[in-house]
């Protein structure tokens, strides 16, 4: 397929008046439509707003006036990809900074960080994000001296690969003024040092009992964990408007070359959404945000008294509100019934249920759509009970959102159905957190880990995602990995609790007609329909009929959206 990106923008910029239709023809084209089945075409006509006009097959005549005509050569033309959940801005920005997630030691991370600290000398602050003690095979979380061996003349503040954590050096834990004597916070701890002995003066005395000692905290090791990351993050120099600015063209890149045409933003913040407004203003809002408020604060600044309409020609929303409830399985901040089979813990609840019922109500009473964080079977569990009581009162579409619905107790599942609750998952997750969620869980209780079948038999809307940054934003590796539960290395054969793959085309639908319902975007987007909007991609393989291996090295030949190509492989 040998399209030339230049010409095709070429003459679109000329299509000017009155006969602006554009036709791709000449390929290989599928759609899912609302039912999950597949629609095959060979032709597609977009009209001048950027909208399908028509899909054409083999018989049907080519329309005789038209602006612009490409030969899609055979490539097969897909529904762009709609990424369910995704961190927009934190794509950008962990492409623009310090990027751990290949090392795989921690002296490997310790040569890394120097280098990009000397490479930056003028930066007050190094950030970066991505490192996973579990790939080190450290056995614990790494310290702030291990990380001062690296840098220890400015502070240095890096977040783990789930943004669960963070790890900072001696020079940002003083900045933040943590010491021995700082409380763990609610909903966080501080890794700590193993506390000093304190030497009782009558040990030694044969009779009597010594005097307990005083109770002594260690002194800070390094990592901060889920809400006590806040008291260094909060004292880091916030991206400046030209930072985010960058930022997001560079997310909107990355997406846009792995075929995802839309991404619902999971937490956007004030700056966040300005960053956007400021792209669609100057026209280079390139792909399509679905976005959820960082918090009820965010949300009613960004929307005031409710969601926000489509702006600029369906590129941008505000639909409603992220929360979380609880953390991670790897940080074992998620929040289970029954204690971690890797420690003493449950993990904890970011907000009691009072307080949860609470922010979903603000939420709910002014439509805004809510999307909630639970990745623990009790969380998943108290959040279904907050919704089923919350919804008695706010009724009709609600589109109630469960972002990850990882490790859910069977008995819950059928909860989704019962409520047309959205499960929000990625399927990526599953095939890296294997073994991990194998060590935290133990072997009794994977039988609602990620269980995207089960989701679907009972009911749930199913959207799939990918978390990005936590995980590249690749929709066919999702792909692949949902239909084998396999890894890219094709472990464990046959696929992990392999009752819980998906066919092609539930697959395909979570990240298409799922998504886009997921993101109350169904009658605009995620399908190729008349009156849909023309945002496509052109791929070398076919994900319904190829193999799992094949479609994981799905290479994006182009993407296009409203009608217009904005990326092609091998150009700029
Ligand atoms: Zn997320």
């Amino acid at each position: 397929m040998r399209l030339s990106f230049a010409a095709l923008i070429a003459g679109l910029l000329c299509s000017g008046s009155a006969y602006a239709d554009t036709l791709v023809d000449h390929v290989r084209g599928l759609t899912l439509n609302a039912a999950g089945n597949v629609e095959r075409f060979n032709g597609i006509v977009i009209d001048r707003d950027g909208r399908v006009l028509q899909l054409l097959h083999e018989d049907d005549p080519r329309p005789s006036r038209l602006d612009f005509a490409a030969d899609g050569r055979g490539a097969v033309l897909l529904p762009g990809l709609i990424d369910a959940h995704a961190h927009v801005m934190g794509v950008g920005l962990a492409a623009l900074t310090l990027d751990l997630s290949d090392t795989t030691s921690l002296a490997q991370a310790q040569g890394k960080i120097r280098a990009y600290a000397a490479q930056f000398p003028g930066r007050p602050w190094i950030i970066g994000r991505g490192w996973n003690q579990e790939l080190w095979q450290l056995g614990r979380f790494p310290t702030a001296a291990e990380l001062d061996v690296a840098v220890d003349d400015r502070p240095v503040w890096l977040e783990r690969v789930d943004g669960h954590a963070g790890w900072a050096n001696s020079k940002a834990l003083a900045a933040a003024g943590v010491t021995a004597a700082t409380k763990d916070p609610s909903g966080g701890r501080i890794e700590r040092l193993p506390a000093p002995r304190v030497v009782s003066k009558v040990a030694g005395k044969a009779a009597g009992k010594a005097p307990a000692p005083p109770v002594a905290l260690g002194a800070p090791a390094g990592v901060l964990v889920d809400g006590a990351m806040a008291l260094v993050s909060k004292i880091v120099p916030p991206p400046r408007p030209e930072d985010r600015d960058a930022a997001l063209a560079k997310a909107q890149e990355l997406f846009l070359s792995r075929g995802v045409t839309a991404a619902a933003d999971m937490g956007t913040s004030i700056e966040d959404w300005q960053a956007m407004r400021r792209a669609g203003d100057y026209g280079r809002l390139t792909m399509r945000v679905m976005a959820y408020g960082d918090g009820i604060a965010n949300t009613v600044l960004i929307g005031g008294p409710g969601p926000t309409p489509w702006l600029y020609e369906d590129r941008l929303r505000l639909n409603g509100v992220k929360l979380y409830l609880d953390g991670a399985l790897g940080s074992r901040g998620a929040w289970l019934k029954a204690p971690y089979a890797d420690a003493a813990t449950t993990g904890l609840p970011f907000l009691t249920e009072t307080q949860l019922k609470n922010l979903i109500s603000r939420a709910a009473m002014d439509h805004f759509q809510v999307a909630v964080h639970a990745i623990g079977d009790a969380a998943n569990a108290t959040l279904l009970s907050a919704i089923e009581d919350v919804a008695q009162t706010y009724q009709g579409d609600r589109r109630w959102r469960i972002e990850h619905a990882q490790i859910v107790d069977p008995a819950d599942i059928a909860r989704f159905g019962q409520n047309g609750i959205i499960a929000s998952m990625q399927p990526i997750h599953q095939t890296s957190d294997r073994t991990m969620a194998e060590a935290r869980l133990g072997p009794n209780r994977l039988n609602g880990a990620y269980a995207w079948a089960s989701m679907l038999r009972a009911g749930a809307r199913l959207a799939f995602g990918s978390d990005a940054p936590v995980e590249v934003s690749d929709p066919f590796a999702g792909i692949a990995a949902a239909i084998t539960r396999e890894g890219a290395d094709g472990q464990p054969a046959g696929g992990w609790q392999p009752q819980e793959k998906l066919t092609r085309t539930q697959a395909l639908a979570a990240y298409t007609t799922g998504a886009a319902y997921a993101g109350q975007a169904e009658a605009k987007l995620g399908q190729l329909k008349p009156g849909w909007r023309a945002d496509f991609v052109l791929v070398d393989v076919d994900p319904t009929t190829d193999s799992p291996d094949r479609i994981r090295r799905t290479k994006v030949l182009q993407t296009w959206v409203a009608g217009k190509p904005v990326w092609e492989l091998g150009k700029k």
